[in-house]
């Protein structure tokens, strides 16, 4: 979504678009494919405007399948992130020494009157996925030896994997 800045009326004026998972997947940074695709993408902001400085504030809500990362199931997680950005021009060179300690997460420069929301939206999803996460504190994974899933059913790995180690103990303590 592009806003126009020298279009954004004295009142500021609100937007209201979606996205959908496969926008999200075209249009990532980076080579590497995330493992989930968010669902249907509801971005909903105000935007107004002093002077050349913009100001948006807004929503993004939608929900991904990411996998738990013990057990691998998918999990379905609700995502909504509130955020508020100020946009302004890039600075002139004489100017670059104060801007550059702007750096903020919330603060971005927009060139030639157009200010992409995207990236602020690609953004705010990227930032509530969780690095790591449980289908549920208790989740007992996937078994080491055969990969069945614990939660699900149980295997007689876990003897196994037990006598194998009984086993290089003895031969251990067996040598002269
Ligand atoms: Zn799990
Ligand atoms: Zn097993």
């Amino acid at each position: 979504m592009k806003i126009n800045v020298s279009k954004i009326p004295e009142g500021g004026m609100v937007l209201q678009f979606e996205r959908d998972g496969e926008w999200f997947r075209r249009n990532l940074p980076g080579a590497t494919p995330p493992d989930f695709v968010p669902d249907r993408i509801d971005i909903a902001c105000t935007a107004w405007r002093m002077k050349e400085n913009v100001f948006i504030e807004g929503t993004v809500a939608t929900a991904v399948d990411v996998p738990c990362c013990r057990c691998l199931e998918m999990i379905r997680l609700p995502l909504r992130s509130s955020f508020k950005y100020t946009f302004t021009p890039p600075p002139s060179r004489s100017q670059d020494e104060v801007e550059l300690n702007a750096a903020d997460l919330d603060f971005a420069y927009y060139e030639g009157d157009v200010i992409d929301l995207d990236t602020v939206i690609l953004e705010q999803i990227l930032l509530q996925i969780p690095i790591k996460l449980l289908c549920a504190e208790s989740c007992r994974g996937l078994c080491l030896h055969c990969g069945i899933n614990l939660n699900k059913t149980s295997c007689n790995c876990r003897g196994e994997v037990l006598d194998e180690r009984l086993a290089v103990l003895k031969q251990f303590k067996g040598q002269p």
